[in-house]
């Protein structure tokens, strides 16, 4: 067990970080944060900020000289840097299972090769690729295999041309062209695992999303007790198949009555905010108890719960919205980031309102969204 006051390391210093950094805080951790932006939301508040690319060495270095365990708040750090730190100090999760979790071609391999329903998909590697693809995955969405975030770098295409013109558009880039479902609604499940295989999840959660970025999420999920029950045995499968240690957010869509796993992100996940409000641990604090090897907390939900993500869009010409609306609010919890700047679709904090009857939760957080102009 590595114990406070130990120091933690973390790679990427956004908001997942900035989480981080207060949890392993409250118990008594420190935390260096590595991010190339000198004013990261997480390496302002850090113990230390190591304010250097991904893959410098030098940063590299001293973080493993200073810290006794590293983990990440996003999937494209290079699995080298994990790799390399991994030699030196405990590094969860692994990079074999963060390369997978980065990189569409192979997350999308990996759930054909170990039988996880998963949309119809096609790789693309090349623009020759295109003409041989399926008509049966048209309409589709061409997505680039690398970086892609918050809808960026997907295309919704209708047939071999536009995904070809799509391609181009990417530069050419590796993608995945995935068939279109239609969807019945979405769902995820977070979780966490301990070196062990010990694994304690978080309620299913019901997944809003707006211009292929998460909106609200509700919890627990509507829908069957059978589509709930079966995300939760799907997302735990998923991650001992990986080999995962640490926290998990496994995406999957309901489609026509079945689920399909959509992308698995290998650290806490935007749908998983509400724990910080609605769980007896949040995902933060079982990210920090799966690395340093404490068992892991219980992550039963006390109250219903409904998050609702606030966007630069929110802040119309740099105008911050009116906060005394949401602090009126007695059981609603605001959470903003400290970003500097707010653009349009960028997150900037979230809400999440709480209570015991889900209907009056959902009613209450939608009311409020509608009160601080969220368009839509
Ligand atoms: P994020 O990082 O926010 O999770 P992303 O850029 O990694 O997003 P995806 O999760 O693949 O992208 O897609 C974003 C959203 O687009 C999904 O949550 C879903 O609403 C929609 N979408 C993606 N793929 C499909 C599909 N095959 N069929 C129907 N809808 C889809
Ligand atoms: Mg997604």
């Amino acid at each position: 067990m590595i114990l406070p006051p130990a120091m933690l390391g973390m790679l990427g210093g956004g908001q997942l970080a900035r989480f981080f950094v207060i949890a392993a805080h409250e118990m008594g951790y420190r935390v260096t944060v590595l991010d190339p932006d000198h004013n990261s939301p997480a390496g302002r508040i850090a113990d230390g900020h190591l304010c250097a690319a991904y893959d410098d060495s030098q940063a590299l270095e001293k973080m493993a000289q200073t810290c006794v365990a590293v983990t990440t708040e996003f999937e494209n750090v290079p699995a080298s840097t994990l790799t390399t730190l991994a030699k030196r100090v405990r590094v969860y999760p692994a990079a074999s299972a963060v390369a997978i979790c980065q990189h569409r071609v192979s997350e999308k391999n990996f759930l054909r090769e170990h039988g996880f329903p998963h949309a119809p998909y096609a790789e693309i590697n090349t623009e020759s690729d295109i003409p041989a693809t399926d008509s049966s995955l048209y309409p589709a969405i061409l997505k680039v295999a690398r970086f892609g975030y918050d809808g960026k770098g997907q295309a919704r295409v209708t047939n071999p041309e536009e995904a070809l013109a799509a391609f181009h558009q990417f530069k050419s880039e590796q993608c995945v062209l995935e068939q279109m479902l239609t969807l019945d609604y979405e769902v995820s499940v977070v979780l966490a695992r301990d070196a062990e295989g010990q694994i304690a999840a978080f309620p299913t959660s019901e997944n809003i999303h707006r211009n292929g970025i998460l909106d609200i999420s509700i919890v627990p999920a509507r829908g069957s007790i059978e589509d709930r029950d079966e995300a939760q045995l799907l997302a735990r499968a998923v991650a001992e198949k990986l080999d995962f240690v640490g926290t998990l957010g496994v995406e999957i869509f309901v489609s026509g009555g079945q689920l399909y796993v959509n992308e698995m992100a290998p650290r806490p996940h935007n749908s998983g905010h509400y724990t910080l409000d609605a769980c007896i641990t949040n995902q933060f604090e079982q990210q920090i108890r799966a690395l340093c090897g404490l068992p892991l907390g219980d992550a039963r939900l006390h109250s219903n719960a409904v998050m609702v993500n606030l966007l630069g869009d929110v802040w119309p010409e740099g105008q911050a919205p009116d906060w005394s609306v949401l602090f009126e609010q007695t059981n609603l919890k605001l959470h903003l980031y400290g970003k500097h700047e707010a653009r349009p679709g960028r997150k900037m904090g979230h809400f999440t309102v709480v209570g015991d009857d889900a209907d009056t939760v959902l009613q209450h957080a939608l009311a409020v969204r509608k009160r601080i102009k969220v368009e839509g």
